[in-house]
C-alpha cells in the first residue's frame, strides 16, 4: 500500500511524516533522521529488492529463537484480479542460493533448528534448482532439521518439489496451497490460471508423495459475480480436499485492481453469511484434524516457555502448537511427545 498509494496517503493526511515501502525498510533509521532534519522528503517507496538484501547482510542478523523466517523470493507475476501484490511488490525476484545458504548457516550457528522460507510466490523461486533444489541444499546443513515454505501458487507446484516432499525428511509435511474458490467461473474471473479439478488433482499427487501431509489454504468469499452455486462449489472443494487449517476472507476491493471495478459486487450481508458457513466447515475440519493426532507420538520442536509454570510450547511437524510439561533444557530440541488432548 505504501508503494501503490504513498502519494495519496501524503496528500490526504499532512500529519504523515514518512511513507516507507517494503523495499526501503533497511533505510528506516536514515529516513527517520532525514525526515526529522527537513520536512519535504517524505516518500521512500521505490528501490530494488537486491539493494535491501545487500544492506541487510546475513552477518548482521540475530536469531531470536530456534525457528526463523528466511526470505528467498519476493514479488509476483500472476496478477490475480483481486490482489495488489504485483503492483506493490513488483515482479518475481529470487535471491541467489549462495546468499540464502550463507544466511541459513548463520542462523544455524545461532541455534536455529527450523527455517521457513518466505516469498509471495515462494515456489516460483527461480534460483538454480528451483525451490526443490534450494530445500535440498539447506537440508544438508547439519543443524537445520526442519524446513517449511510459504506461500505457494498451485501453478508453480512442480514435480521436483512434490518429489522432495516424499523423500526429504527435513521438509515438513505441511503445505499452504491457496485455492481461493472452488468455482471455475470465479477462478477464471480471478485469473488464477488453475481450475478446481486441477487443484484437487495436484493435492492428490502431493498426497501420493507424502500421504500424511497437512494441507492449508486461503479462501475468498463474495468475489464479484459469485453466485450461491459458485460458493457451494467452494464448500464442495473444501469437503473433497479436507483442510488441516485454513484462512478465509470476505472479498474486499483493492484500489487499482481489475476486480475492484468488476460488475456484480456482492452484498456485505451475503458475504458475511457465506463466510460464516465456510468457517463452520473449515473449523470442523481443523478440529477433526487435531483430534486425529490424539494418542499419537509426534516429534515436537520446543520453541519457548508457555504461560504456565513448567510448560513449554513447540510445534508438531504439521505446524500445530503443542503445549507440554517439560524442562527448559528441551528448548531447541526435537522430542517425541504423546498427544493427550486436542482443542
Ligand atoms: Fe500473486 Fe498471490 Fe496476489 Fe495472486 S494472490 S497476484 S499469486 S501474490
Amino acid at each position: 500500500v505504501a508503494q501503490a498509494e504513498g502519494q495519496e496517503i501524503m496528500r490526504r493526511q499532512p500529519a504523515v511524516d514518512l511513507v516507507v515501502g517494503p523495499q526501503a525498510y533497511h533505510q528506516l533509521p536514515e529516513l527517520i533522521a532525514r525526515t526529522h532534519r527537513a520536512r519535504g522528503e517524505r516518500l521512500s517507496a521505490d528501490f530494488e529488492p537486491q539493494e535491501k538484501f545487500d544492506a541487510l547482510a546475513p552477518a548482521g542478523r540475530h536469531a531470536t529463537g530456534v525457528t526463523a523466517f528466511l526470505t528467498v523470493q519476493e514479488g509476483c507475476d500472476k496478477f490475480c484480479t483481486f490482489c495488489v501484490v504485483p503492483y506493490t511488490r513488483g515482479p518475481e525476484w529470487s535471491r541467489s542460493p549462495e546468499t540464502i545458504e550463507a544466511e541459513a548457516r548463520h542462523l544455524d550457528a545461532q541455534g536455529v533448528r527450523e527455517v521457513t522460507l518466505l516469498g509471495q510466490n515462494v515456489n516460483a523461486y527461480a534460483g538454480e534448482g528451483g525451490l526443490a533444489g534450494l530445500v535440498r541444499r539447506l537440508a544438508a546443513i547439519e543443524g537445520i532439521e526442519r524446513i517449511r515454505y510459504t506461500t505457494s501458487h498451485p501453478r508453480d507446484m512442480d514435480e521436483t518439489l512434490i518429489a522432495a516432499h516424499g523423500d526429504l525428511p527435513e521438509l515438513m509435511p505441511y503445505l499452504h496451497l491457496p485455492v481461493q474458490s472452488g468455482s471455475d467461473r470465479i477462478l477464471k474471473a480471478m485469473n488464477r490460471a488453475h481450475t478446481a479439478e486441477s487443484y484437487v488433482g495436484l493435492i492428490e499427487k502431493i498426497r501420493a508423495s507424502r500421504p500424511d501431509i497437512a494441507i492449508s489454504g486461503d479462501f475468498i468469499v463474495g468475489f464479484p459475480g459469485e453466485r450461491e452455486a459458485d460458493f457451494e462449489a467452494t464448500l464442495g472443494l473444501v469437503r473433497e480436499v479436507g483442510y488441516a487449517t485454513a484462512f478465509s476472507f470476505k472479498y474486499s476491493r483493492r484500489p487499482g485492481t481489475p476486480a475492484a471495478a468488476m460488475p456484480g459486487q456482492v452484498d456485505e450481508a451475503v458475504k458475511d453469511e457465506r463466510l460464516a458457513r465456510l468457517n463452520a466447515l473449515l473449523d470442523a475440519q481443523a478440529r477433526r484434524f487435531n483430534a486425529s493426532q490424539v494418542g499419537k507420538v509426534l516429534p515436537v520442536l520446543f520453541e519457548r516457555r508457555g504461560r504456565h509454570a513448567g510448560q513449554l510450547i513447540g510445534r508438531s511437524p504439521y505446524l500445530q502448537a503443542i503445549h507440554a510439561l517439560a524442562p527448559d533444557r528441551l528448548i531447541g530440541q526435537i522430542v517425541p511427545v504423546r498427544v493427550e488432548d486436542a482443542a
